[in-house]
């Protein structure tokens, strides 16, 4: 009956160790620890036993059972572990997949020459001014000796606001306020910015654009001062091998008044397209700041003087890369501004 028992137990585990689900460990259950399984009959056949075998019979059958018992229990929970785990792996996010790409934009060169240019100068000393782009007739054109009527006005139609108001059509204006917070004290500045004109957008012309210009007020700034920073600045935008010529001109803010010419780049002189031919690349205007224009900001032009000089930021930055529309700076295509990438210095 002992030899029985053990092997019945037997036979109940090594059932139980293959059962792959809940049913047949059920079905394992019932057959060997029901009422009408083997280990119930044994007990039943107990009373055949004599009085000292009975209850040595009783324990073993009793450890049987609780071994059995003991082993559907943790095979139960064994599977209950495993659905879990199986249902885990189903419903899992994987974290591990590579996110997607976030395209990262690029300085515009626009940006880049305006910076280019702000850095160059404030290692001169120089500080960056900035005015608004809503201004008073004012500052736009009285104050820089235009006064309502001249005719130099017409070079420069823009958008008005109301009459008194209008869309800047230079970054002279910020000349003109400079003067004013200075209050008589020599300064230097670079200020850059957007200006406006009334002008039909093509390659070469854009009704909103990008000016840069400097001005110097102090005592005894001179015409060869200007020459020596527009040279040091042509040098570092354009190249080392590069030499300046100053022609002749008119504005009505500054007298006198040049355009300023680099040699060209591309060339070095001999002549090409870039250059027209002419061996020379026209870049900016400059000139002495008119006494007028030093009276209305509260200088005495017998003690002081300065020259103020004004760029395009798009003709330079057309001439630096080789862009051929100034449409393509307002496009906001990124496949134009990308391009831009490998030149960063
Ligand atoms: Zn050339």
């Amino acid at each position: 009956m002992e030899q029985q028992l053990k092997q019945l137990e037997q036979e109940a585990l090594a059932k139980i160790e293959v059962a792959s689900n809940l049913k047949e460990l059920n079905e394992v259950r019932v057959a060997y620890l029901g009422k009408k399984g083997p280990i119930t009959d044994l007990l039943k056949g107990m009373g055949k036993l004599s009085p000292e075998e009975r209850p040595k019979m009783g324990a073993l059958v009793n450890t049987v059972r609780e071994n059995v018992t003991e082993k559907l229990e943790q095979k139960v929970a064994q599977l209950e572990e495993l659905a879990i785990q199986e249902q885990l792996e189903k419903e899992a996010i994987d974290v591990t997949l590579p996110g997607r790409p976030v395209r990262i934009g690029n300085r515009h060169p626009l940006t880049r020459v305006v910076e280019e240019i702000e850095d160059l100068f404030i290692a001169m000393g120089y500080e960056v001014a900035e005015g608004p782009e809503v201004e008073k007739d004012y500052f736009n054109f009285e104050a820089l000796n235009l006064p309502k009527g001249h005719p130099a006005r017409d070079m420069q139609d823009t958008f008005y606001i109301t009459e008194e108001t209008l869309l800047r059509t230079h970054t002279s204006p910020v000349q003109a306020r400079t003067m004013l917070e200075k209050n008589g004290e020599p300064f230097r500045i670079i200020c850059p910015g957007k200006v406006f004109r009334r002008d039909n957008d093509d390659a070469t012309h854009s009704h909103q654009f990008m000016q840069i210009e400097g001005l110097v007020v102090g005592e005894n700034i001179r015409m060869s001062d200007l020459k020596g920073t527009l040279n040091t600045m042509a040098k570092k935008m354009f190249g080392e091998e590069r030499e300046i010529r100053l022609r002749p001109s008119f504005f009505p803010f500054t007298e006198p008044s040049v355009e300023m010419d680099i040699s060209c780049f591309k060339c070095g002189g001999s002549g090409c397209n870039v250059c027209k031919h002419t061996g020379w690349i026209e870049i900016l205007g400059a000139g002495m700041v008119h006494p007028n224009v030093l009276e209305m900001g509260g200088y005495d032009p017998k003690k002081y003087s300065g020259f103020a000089f004004g760029m395009g930021v798009e003709r330079i930055a057309m001439l630096k890369y080789g862009v051929e529309d100034i449409r393509h700076f307002y496009t906001n295509d990124n496949r134009f501004v990308s391009q831009f990438h490998r030149t960063e210095g």
